[in-house]
């Protein structure tokens, strides 16, 4: 069995009431993006307790075939942010195609 560990890495999320946050970052072991043109996190979860992980998220996947970033429904930048825009968890690193 091969386990992909070349995962672009969520360098900061701003999120903290997420379960996978603490001191702004995500500890998650991959997250998954959104879809379509809404490039939310789907792995956010409001939750009280948090993860005591130290380990840096990677992104396993990503459904926003919209984003420039995006290829082959996986993210190929180098690393993602991820943040509140308006009501929404969004990857903040979201770039639309022209
Ligand atoms: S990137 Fe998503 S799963 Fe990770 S801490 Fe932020 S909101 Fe939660
Ligand atoms: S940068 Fe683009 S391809 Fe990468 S996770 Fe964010 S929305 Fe998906």
């Amino acid at each position: 069995m091969i386990i992909a560990t070349d995962m672009p890495e969520v360098a900061k999320c701003a999120v903290t009431q997420c379960a996978f946050n603490t001191d702004d970052a995500c500890h998650a072991r991959a997250i998954t993006i959104g879809d379509g043109a809404n490039p939310g996190c789907d792995t956010f979860f409001d939750n009280s307790q948090h993860t005591d992980s130290d380990r840096t998220a990677g992104v396993g996947a990503c459904k926003v075939t919209d984003c420039s970033h995006n290829d082959d429904f996986e993210c190929s930048a180098d690393s993602i942010q991820v943040g509140k825009s308006g009501n929404s968890v969004n990857c903040l690193t979201y770039s639309a195609r022209h």
